[in-house]
């Protein structure tokens, strides 16, 4: 359990950055593979991208994943020295800023595999680039169709020292172990295919979190870990301390106002709910403006001076009130949407469900007014 300071702000994301180093470490003793990115893409799932890649390398990461380059390029404008994958481009990018940063490159197309064959020789370095093959998933990745042209074309750069192919990889659906499973099978061909070619990828990937903890037979020499090191469990039916994590966000905000009411009493747009006895009704100063679903509207667990409850009525822009019924609630006292269960917190994946979505949407949606706190540095 951490504590966290009583007072924090109107609205507030804590993001405990020792859990973050923990659920890392715990992850590589756990799966053990020599290499470990751990992803921080979409601000690092909302927890704030820096402070997060840098507990991150802290607890053993060796690697650090993100989608897009400028994610990447931010990761260095904090001086973060580390290797940085980044695997989804625009078209119209040129790659010099990538290269020049001593970003890993990854490439999904012949096009963009001798984009940054170019973009290395305008910047005087030899690019690092990971091929991405498709093995199911239908998204990025050089196609099967495609594999034996672009290993050729790739070995050919790299005997000409335009480029270095460090590392093959692709991405799993999680549809079934046995679709993973498959996906490994042509990943495998992929691989045998990449070295016929005189290719020697050093370091090969496929898993994500789900397979990570899942089924270490593909674990291969590195694995690419996500949502897990948030302290939020990939699989449904499992919560996140079975993996020995613990979750990193607490949310929570001040109670803005207070109002006592008759039974009968509707509240918020369209009077979905009404009081069934003289309540007490707690305003929250959160919405959808912060990320929270409408579909929390009725549902959305909170809990206020320990006491547990739920939205009472459509979740707004701004704000949503809480039916407290005849607790002792006052303006300024905290509401926590969700934290460590350790604390008596709902967890994300309570507001996953209860919002019909995945534990993944529900913290990198967030954001707004919420203002993140990093505590355990
Ligand atoms: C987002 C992403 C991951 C991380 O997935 P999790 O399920 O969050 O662990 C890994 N690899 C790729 C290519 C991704 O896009």
């Amino acid at each position: 359990m951490t504590l966290i300071p009583v007072d924090g702000p109107f609205r507030e994301a804590v993001i405990d950055l020792s859990a973050v180093r923990d659920n890392v470490a715990s992850l590589r003793a756990r799966i053990g593979t020599p290499f470990f990115l751990i992803v921080v893409k979409a601000n690092a799932y909302g927890h704030g991208m820096v402070p997060v890649a840098q507990a991150a390398l802290a607890g053993g990461a060796t690697h650090l994943g993100v989608a897009d380059v400028a994610e990447a390029l931010a990761l260095r404008a904090a001086g973060i020295t580390a290797p940085v994958l980044a695997w989804l481009h625009d078209p119209r990018e040129d790659f010099i800023a990538a290269v020049t940063a001593d970003i890993t490159v990854c490439v999904s197309s012949v096009e963009q595999l001798e984009s940054v064959a170019r973009a290395g020789h305008a910047a005087a370095v030899r690019p690092v680039v990971h091929v991405k093959v498709d093995t199911g998933l239908s998204r990025n990745g050089v196609s099967a169709d495609n594999w034996a042209s672009f290993f050729a074309r790739a070995a050919e750069l790299e005997a000409h020292g335009s480029i270095t192919v460090e590392g093959i990889f692709s991405h799993l659906s999680n549809a079934s172990a046995e679709d993973d499973l498959a996906q490994g099978v042509r990943f495998d061909a992929a691989i045998d295919l990449a070295r016929a070619a005189g290719l020697a990828p050093a370091i090969t990937h496929l898993s994500a979190s789900v397979a990570a903890l899942t089924l270490p037979q593909l674990n291969y020499n590195m694995v690419r870990i996500g949502i897990a090191t948030y302290g939020i469990s990939p699989i449904d039916t499992q919560a996140p301390q079975e993996f020995g994590l613990r979750p990193v966000m607490t949310l929570r905000a001040r109670v803005a106002a207070v109002r006592e009411v008759p039974e009968g009493t509707g509240v918020s747009y369209n009077l979905t709910y009404r009081t069934s006895a003289t309540s007490r009704l707690a305003l929250v100063p959160m919405g959808y403006g912060e990320g929270l679903t409408r579909a929390a509207s009725d549902r959305g667990p909170v809990v206020i001076n320990g006491q547990r409850f739920a939205v009472s009525g459509r979740m707004a822009m701004d704000q949503f009130v809480v039916d407290c019924d005849q607790a002792d609630v006052a303006v300024g006292d905290e509401v926590v949407l969700f934290g460590d269960p350790a604390n008596g917190h709902p967890t994300v994946q309570d507001w996953a469900e209860a919002t019909n979505t995945i534990g993944y949407e529900v913290v990198t949606q967030l954001g707004g007014r919420v203002v993140r706190t990093f505590i355990g540095a």
